[in-house]
């Protein structure tokens, strides 16, 4: 299986990627803050549990997070790899993968690092719209937020709420301690490709892709 790693930063376009690059690649594609929100859509023990951490911002604590995550990868069926975005997060939980994907005689591919200065990062978030059906994101301004209507599948738009400028902050201060030396970690065993978040969606689609295809 080729697994690969999308990195970055709230707001930096892995979500937006992750989606397009895996259809292009044909690879399966798994993002945990996706996971989470649909839990607490639920209303089931996980989506209670993870609730007020997403919330304030927060990451959900590494042995949840990593067993949502371990049990869905091992769910997966007839796939040539996947896109993991959104995780790991922590050095913690980039260790559990290693073991994890050891065990199995896997490894990571590659590890794609979207990189987007910290004050485009904040005006993303808060002037953020996502459709609640097919999470595609929309910016202020834009004639599908003045309509309230997603154009891909007319999905209601509707703001997340840990975009407020608050909770904002804390998410962007929890990755720059938490997932931020993920960068190093990666790097240091010649994984990593960094790719320029500030470039146009498709030419950061086209570069990432490309970063997969080579493996540099
Ligand atoms: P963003 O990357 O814009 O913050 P996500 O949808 O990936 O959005 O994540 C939303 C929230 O879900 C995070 O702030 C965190 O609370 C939780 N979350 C997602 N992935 C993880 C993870 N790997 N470990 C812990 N918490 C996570």
């Amino acid at each position: 299986m080729y697994n690969v790693i999308f990195l970055g930063a709230p707001g930096s376009g892995k979500g937006t990627q992750g989606e397009v690059v895996a259809k292009e690649l044909k690879l399966a594609h798994m993002a945990t803050g996706d996971l989470f929100r649909k839990a607490i859509e639920r209303g089931d023990e996980l989506g209670d549990t993870v609730k007020s951490y997403m919330e304030r911002g927060e990451l959900v604590p590494d042995e949840i997070t990593i067993s949502v995550v371990l049990k869905h990868l091992a769910g997966l069926k007839d796939v040539s790899g996947i896109i993991l975005d959104g995780f790991p997060r922590s050095l913690r939980q980039a260790e559990a993968l290693d073991e994890a994907l050891v065990k199995q005689g896997e490894g990571i591919g590659r590890v794609i690092y979207i990189n987007v200065p910290e004050d485009e990062l904040v005006r993303r978030l808060s002037g953020r719209w996502v459709c609640r059906s097919c999470q595609s994101p929309y910016q202020c301004g834009c004639a599908e937020v003045a309509e309230g209507k997603c154009s891909r599948c007319q999905g209601e738009l509707y703001q997340r709420p840990d975009d407020t400028p608050e909770t904002v902050k804390e998410r962007l201060k929890v990755y720059f301690s938490k997932t931020a030396p993920l960068i190093e970690y990666y790097r240091s065993k010649g994984k990593l490709s960094e790719i320029d978040g500030m470039a146009e969606i498709t030419e950061v689609t086209k570069r990432i892709i490309s970063a997969i295809k080579c493996g540099k």
